[in-house]
């Protein structure tokens, strides 16, 4: 006999678990399948994100930073540490208890709203009358059958491999190896700098790790504002330490017993690289596997997403997609937002998910963030801008935590001053880039930015400077 449901919700990521809560506050009986099991081989809700991405990396970000103030920053304070060590089975156990108290948190969440949690691979096996049939297994054996009207896959993505290499998590790691090594590599590749190889590369090196960066891109962090990019290329070489080479076309890589050789071009000169341990982050792929997509008819597009219109319906009746398995920015916020919207389009009502609107973050020290268009984005769309800069080398707040370093840049229409971008590298630009996103839902104007009160001796005030700039009437600029 098969369980039926309203809605079945295919992956308990950040996009499905949310669409799974959002369902049933809407009043539909609610099922969510997530197939994710922890080193233990215990289900562990919350999906790429929670289990092996945003979370667990941001909690080795903290700790690689605390290592690196004691060692380097208190002193100024008129602190001093003694032979400070790391313990990297310490700070992978503290990851892994963040990981497991969320787990259990989506797991209380599915409880109170009443969803149902199922543990397994789910696939699509046909369709009865109105209603779609979904086979949930483990390991092998089938474990439950479900009926729905309504489906949301939320399946998320893995890791891209490199072809030829198989990813062993123990020489050669993808994003769950690198957040799980027993101790700190000496010599550390890193292929690919997106913003995961930017994030583990600066933990380890933080660590202690001589880390090399090649990436095939001739320009750095084409998808930022190229003002901060090279701003944060200089940062993340110079104060950080990363050896980050741009331009690289990579050849044989062999995978021995104890190190990895990497062959490379650059600059028309052969090169080639013993790594301790090499970590591949050249992007994700959408996972589809195994969903019986083929079987029911599921349409995916040509580079393997699944095939969605802008409100995520696929082109099954009742079937919808969302997140990282749809095209988009494969953001954790984005996923959920589309989520929400998905749940209460099955409910009637007219949710929007704004894509001009989505902040970007990458958290390295400084961090990295963005809402909106990039310089170089309005000037190929032949939009006219006004722009505004600001500093953080003078911001009090800044220099009392010791990261008086970065800059704000404010992008606004020259007509209507509304504003277009809000791109930022600094301190805590990560909470930052929310007043971005505030001014440009309600379609603010750099005037109004400008005459809003920040409070003071606050990082914000960046912000308000870069706003003022805009006008040609910085006060501390
Ligand atoms: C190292 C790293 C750091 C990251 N940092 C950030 C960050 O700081 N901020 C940010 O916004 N994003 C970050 N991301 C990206 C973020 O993790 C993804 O965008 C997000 O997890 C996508 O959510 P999702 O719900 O679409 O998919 P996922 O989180 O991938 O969840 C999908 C779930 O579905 C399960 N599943 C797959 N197929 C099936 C099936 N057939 N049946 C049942 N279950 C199935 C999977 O096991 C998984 O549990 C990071 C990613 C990585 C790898």
């Amino acid at each position: 006999m098969s369980q039926q449901f309203d809605v079945v919700v295919i992956g308990g990521g950040p996009g499905g678990y949310v669409a799974a809560i959002r369902a049933a506050q809407l009043g539909f009986s609610t099922a969510c399948v997530d197939a994710f099991k922890n080193p233990e081989g215990k289900a562990s809700l919350g999906g790429t994100c929670l289990n092996v991405g945003c979370i667990p990396s941001k909690a080795l970000l903290q700790s690689s930073e605390n290592f690196h103030a004691v060692q380097h920053d208190f002193a100024k304070h008129g602190i001093s540490v003694a032979g400070a060590k790391m313990d990297v089975g310490q700070m992978i156990a503290r990851k892994t208890e963040i990981i497991n108290k969320n787990a259990a948190g989506i797991g209380f969440l599915f409880k109170k709203n009443k969803v149902a949690n199922i543990h397994g691979l789910a696939a699509f096996k046909g369709r009865q009358g109105d209603k779609w049939l979904i086979e949930v297994t483990d390991g092998g054996k089938v474990v439950d059958t479900l009926e729905a009207a309504q489906v949301i896959v939320a399946t998320g993505s893995s890791p891209r491999q490199l072809p030829g290499l198989a990813t062993d998590n123990h020489l050669v790691l993808d994003n769950e190896g690198a957040l799980a090594l027993s101790a700190v590599p000496k010599r550390l590749g890193v292929i690919g700098a997106g913003v995961i190889g930017l994030e583990m590369g600066s933990v380890w090196k933080r660590l202690g790790a001589e880390v090399t960066i090649l990436e095939a891109a001739p320009t750095f962090l084409a998808a930022a504002d190229q003002q901060i990019a090279k701003e944060a290329f200089k940062t993340l070489t110079k104060d950080t330490g990363l050896d980050i080479k741009l331009g690289v076309k990579i050849g044989e890589i062999k995978a021995g017993k104890k190190a990895v050789t990497v062959n490379y071009e650059l600059n028309g000169e052969a090169v080639k690289a013993d790594f301790d341990k090499l970590i591949v982050s050249i992007g994700r792929v959408p996972n589809t596997r195994g969903l019986g997509a083929e079987a029911v008819g599921l349409q995916l597009d040509e580079r393997g997403f699944v095939a969605v219109d802008e409100h995520c319906r696929t082109n099954l009746p009742g079937v919808w997609a969302i997140g990282d398995v749809v095209r988009g920015p494969m953001l954790a916020h984005k996923a959920s937002e589309e989520g929400v919207a998905v749940a209460e389009r099955i409910a009637g009502q007219q949710p929007h998910v704004d894509f001009g609107v989505i902040p970007w973050v990458i958290y390295t020290s400084p961090e990295i963030a963005w809402v909106g268009k990039t310089e170089e984005q309005l000037k190929a769309e032949g939009v006219e801008y006004k722009k505004g800069t600001s500093g953080f080398g003078a911001n009090g707040r800044a220099l009392g935590l010791g990261q008086a370093q970065g800059m704000v840049k404010i992008l606004a229409d020259a007509k209507t001053d509304r504003i277009l971008g809000l791109h930022m590298i600094g301190p805590m630009v990560s909470e930052l880039v929310s007043e971005g996103v505030v001014s440009m839902e309600f379609k603010a104007a750099s005037e109004d930015l400008a005459r809003i009160i920040h409070a003071h001796p606050s990082l914000s005030e960046v912000i308000h400077e870069a706003a003022l700039a805009a006008d040609k009437r910085a006060l501390h600029g």
